[in-house]
Protein backbone atom coordinates (compact mmCIF):
# COMPACT_ATOMS: atom_id res chain seq x y z
CA UNK A 1 0.00 0.00 0.00
CA UNK A 2 1.11 3.13 -0.57
CA UNK A 3 1.60 5.61 2.19
CA UNK A 4 -1.81 7.75 3.10
CA UNK A 5 -1.22 11.11 1.82
CA UNK A 6 0.18 9.90 -1.66
CA UNK A 7 -3.05 7.34 -2.05
CA UNK A 8 -5.17 10.36 -1.16
CA UNK A 9 -3.53 12.34 -4.46
CA UNK A 10 -3.94 9.15 -6.52
CA UNK A 11 -7.60 9.22 -5.75
CA UNK A 12 -7.81 13.36 -5.94
CA UNK A 13 -6.10 13.10 -9.38
CA UNK A 14 -8.63 10.04 -10.83
CA UNK A 15 -11.65 12.20 -9.97
CA UNK A 16 -10.23 14.81 -12.44
CA UNK A 17 -12.36 15.02 -15.87
CA UNK A 18 -10.47 12.95 -18.73
CA UNK A 19 -8.42 10.88 -16.13
CA UNK A 20 -8.82 7.53 -14.30
CA UNK A 21 -7.31 5.25 -11.61
CA UNK A 22 -3.92 4.38 -13.86
CA UNK A 23 -3.60 8.15 -14.99
CA UNK A 24 -4.33 9.67 -11.34
CA UNK A 25 -1.56 7.27 -10.39
CA UNK A 26 0.60 8.18 -13.18
CA UNK A 27 0.32 11.76 -12.44
CA UNK A 28 1.03 11.19 -8.70
CA UNK A 29 4.48 9.51 -9.61
CA UNK A 30 5.27 12.12 -12.00
CA UNK A 31 4.58 14.89 -9.27
CA UNK A 32 6.75 13.26 -6.27
CA UNK A 33 9.81 14.17 -7.85
CA UNK A 34 8.56 16.90 -9.89
CA UNK A 35 10.73 20.41 -9.23
CA UNK A 36 7.63 22.24 -10.06
CA UNK A 37 4.83 20.47 -8.32
CA UNK A 38 5.26 22.98 -5.14
CA UNK A 39 4.36 25.87 -7.50
CA UNK A 40 1.71 24.18 -8.81
CA UNK A 41 0.33 23.20 -5.76
CA UNK A 42 0.29 26.96 -4.56
CA UNK A 43 -1.10 28.24 -7.85
CA UNK A 44 -4.01 25.52 -7.13
CA UNK A 45 -4.82 27.61 -4.12
CA UNK A 46 -3.76 31.13 -4.68
CA UNK A 47 -6.68 30.46 -7.91
CA UNK A 48 -9.00 29.15 -5.66
CA UNK A 49 -8.53 32.37 -3.30
CA UNK A 50 -8.56 34.85 -5.89
CA UNK A 51 -10.14 34.10 -9.35
CA UNK A 52 -13.79 33.95 -9.20
CA UNK A 53 -16.62 34.66 -11.91
CA UNK A 54 -16.73 38.44 -13.31
CA UNK A 55 -20.80 39.22 -11.73
CA UNK A 56 -21.54 41.07 -14.86
CA UNK A 57 -20.60 38.36 -17.55
CA UNK A 58 -19.27 35.41 -15.61
CA UNK A 59 -15.78 35.28 -17.29
CA UNK A 60 -13.05 34.77 -14.76
CA UNK A 61 -11.35 37.93 -12.79
CA UNK A 62 -9.14 38.25 -9.89
CA UNK A 63 -11.08 42.04 -9.42
CA UNK A 64 -14.39 42.83 -8.69
CA UNK A 65 -15.46 43.19 -12.58
CA UNK A 66 -13.28 41.71 -15.41
CA UNK A 67 -10.89 43.40 -17.72
CA UNK A 68 -13.75 43.80 -20.79
CA UNK A 69 -16.75 44.54 -18.43
CA UNK A 70 -14.40 47.40 -16.62
CA UNK A 71 -13.31 48.93 -19.83
CA UNK A 72 -14.72 52.09 -20.69
CA UNK A 73 -13.45 51.70 -23.99
CA UNK A 74 -16.08 48.70 -25.19
CA UNK A 75 -19.04 49.49 -26.89
CA UNK A 76 -21.79 48.61 -24.31
CA UNK A 77 -24.70 48.31 -27.12
CA UNK A 78 -23.32 45.02 -28.43
CA UNK A 79 -23.63 41.91 -26.34
CA UNK A 80 -21.72 38.65 -27.47
CA UNK A 81 -23.12 35.27 -25.71
CA UNK A 82 -20.70 32.44 -24.99
CA UNK A 83 -21.06 29.41 -23.91
CA UNK A 84 -17.48 29.07 -22.70
CA UNK A 85 -14.56 31.23 -21.58
CA UNK A 86 -12.72 29.17 -24.55
CA UNK A 87 -14.83 31.07 -26.87
CA UNK A 88 -14.54 34.31 -25.61
CA UNK A 89 -10.75 33.82 -25.75
CA UNK A 90 -11.21 32.92 -29.07
CA UNK A 91 -13.09 36.08 -30.54
CA UNK A 92 -10.96 38.47 -27.81
CA UNK A 93 -7.69 36.57 -30.20
CA UNK A 94 -9.31 38.43 -33.27
CA UNK A 95 -9.07 41.66 -32.04
CA UNK A 96 -12.23 43.16 -33.74
CA UNK A 97 -14.99 42.55 -31.39
CA UNK A 98 -15.12 46.05 -28.91
CA UNK A 99 -18.28 44.91 -27.70
CA UNK A 100 -19.15 43.08 -24.20
CA UNK A 101 -19.98 39.39 -23.34
CA UNK A 102 -21.95 37.08 -21.54
CA UNK A 103 -20.55 33.79 -20.72
CA UNK A 104 -23.07 31.04 -19.89
CA UNK A 105 -21.05 28.22 -18.58
CA UNK A 106 -22.62 25.48 -19.79
CA UNK A 107 -25.01 24.33 -22.86
CA UNK A 108 -28.36 23.09 -23.16
CA UNK A 109 -28.82 19.50 -24.07
CA UNK A 110 -32.08 17.99 -23.54
CA UNK A 111 -30.79 14.14 -23.59
CA UNK A 112 -27.54 14.82 -21.32
CA UNK A 113 -30.53 16.22 -19.20
CA UNK A 114 -29.26 19.96 -19.32
CA UNK A 115 -31.92 21.94 -19.21
CA UNK A 116 -32.25 26.03 -19.68
CA UNK A 117 -33.14 26.08 -15.89
CA UNK A 118 -28.93 25.37 -14.60
CA UNK A 119 -28.00 28.22 -16.92
CA UNK A 120 -27.99 32.14 -15.79
CA UNK A 121 -30.86 32.94 -18.50
CA UNK A 122 -32.58 34.90 -15.82
CA UNK A 123 -29.50 36.93 -14.88
CA UNK A 124 -29.15 37.47 -18.64
CA UNK A 125 -32.85 38.63 -19.12
CA UNK A 126 -32.73 41.23 -16.76
CA UNK A 127 -29.78 42.70 -17.89
CA UNK A 128 -31.11 42.81 -21.57
CA UNK A 129 -34.92 44.06 -19.83
CA UNK A 130 -32.38 47.33 -19.25
CA UNK A 131 -32.30 48.57 -22.59
CA UNK A 132 -28.04 49.05 -22.84
CA UNK A 133 -27.86 46.09 -25.19
CA UNK A 134 -29.21 46.93 -28.83
CA UNK A 135 -27.55 43.88 -30.46
CA UNK A 136 -27.34 40.10 -29.23
CA UNK A 137 -24.55 38.44 -30.84
CA UNK A 138 -24.81 34.42 -30.42
CA UNK A 139 -21.67 32.55 -30.80
CA UNK A 140 -22.11 29.21 -29.58
CA UNK A 141 -21.41 26.26 -30.66
CA UNK A 142 -25.21 24.32 -29.95
CA UNK A 143 -27.78 24.96 -32.15
CA UNK A 144 -30.47 23.94 -29.29
CA UNK A 145 -29.09 26.89 -27.06
CA UNK A 146 -29.27 29.03 -29.56
CA UNK A 147 -32.49 28.66 -30.33
CA UNK A 148 -33.43 28.52 -26.90
CA UNK A 149 -31.65 32.26 -27.13
CA UNK A 150 -32.95 33.32 -29.97
CA UNK A 151 -36.82 32.26 -28.64
CA UNK A 152 -36.00 34.15 -24.79
CA UNK A 153 -34.96 37.51 -26.53
CA UNK A 154 -38.31 37.74 -28.54
CA UNK A 155 -39.47 39.21 -25.57
CA UNK A 156 -37.15 42.15 -25.43
CA UNK A 157 -36.49 45.00 -28.02
CA UNK A 158 -32.54 44.03 -29.45
CA UNK A 159 -31.26 43.32 -32.69
CA UNK A 160 -30.35 39.55 -32.59
CA UNK A 161 -27.53 38.14 -35.12
CA UNK A 162 -25.78 34.84 -35.31
CA UNK A 163 -21.88 34.23 -36.45
CA UNK A 164 -22.03 33.89 -40.31
CA UNK A 165 -22.30 30.50 -41.79
CA UNK A 166 -18.64 30.42 -43.03
CA UNK A 167 -17.58 28.54 -40.36
CA UNK A 168 -16.51 24.65 -41.14
CA UNK A 169 -19.75 22.45 -40.43
CA UNK A 170 -19.50 21.63 -36.72
CA UNK A 171 -16.46 23.43 -36.09
CA UNK A 172 -16.11 24.67 -32.35
CA UNK A 173 -15.75 28.62 -32.23
CA UNK A 174 -13.23 27.84 -29.73
CA UNK A 175 -10.90 26.13 -32.45
CA UNK A 176 -11.43 27.89 -35.79
CA UNK A 177 -8.66 30.04 -36.89
CA UNK A 178 -8.83 33.48 -36.26
CA UNK A 179 -9.26 34.60 -39.61
CA UNK A 180 -12.25 32.50 -40.35
CA UNK A 181 -13.85 33.51 -36.97
CA UNK A 182 -13.00 37.35 -37.81
CA UNK A 183 -14.88 36.85 -40.94
CA UNK A 184 -17.46 35.27 -39.57
CA UNK A 185 -18.20 38.03 -36.91
CA UNK A 186 -17.82 40.77 -39.41
CA UNK A 187 -20.82 38.71 -41.63
CA UNK A 188 -22.71 37.71 -38.95
CA UNK A 189 -26.33 37.98 -40.00
CA UNK A 190 -29.76 39.07 -38.14
CA UNK A 191 -31.98 36.32 -37.36
ZN1 LIG B 1 -17.15 40.74 -16.94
Amino acid sequence: MYPQSFQELIQLLSRLPGLGPRSGERIAFHLLDNEEAGKLAGLIKEVKEKVHLCPSCNYLTEKEVCDICGNGRRNRTLLCIVEEPAQLEAIERTGVYKGLFYVLGGKISPWEGKDPSALPFSRLFTRLSQGEVKEVIIAVNEDFTALYIKKLLQKVPVKVTRLARGLPVGARIEYVDEATLLEALKNRSEI
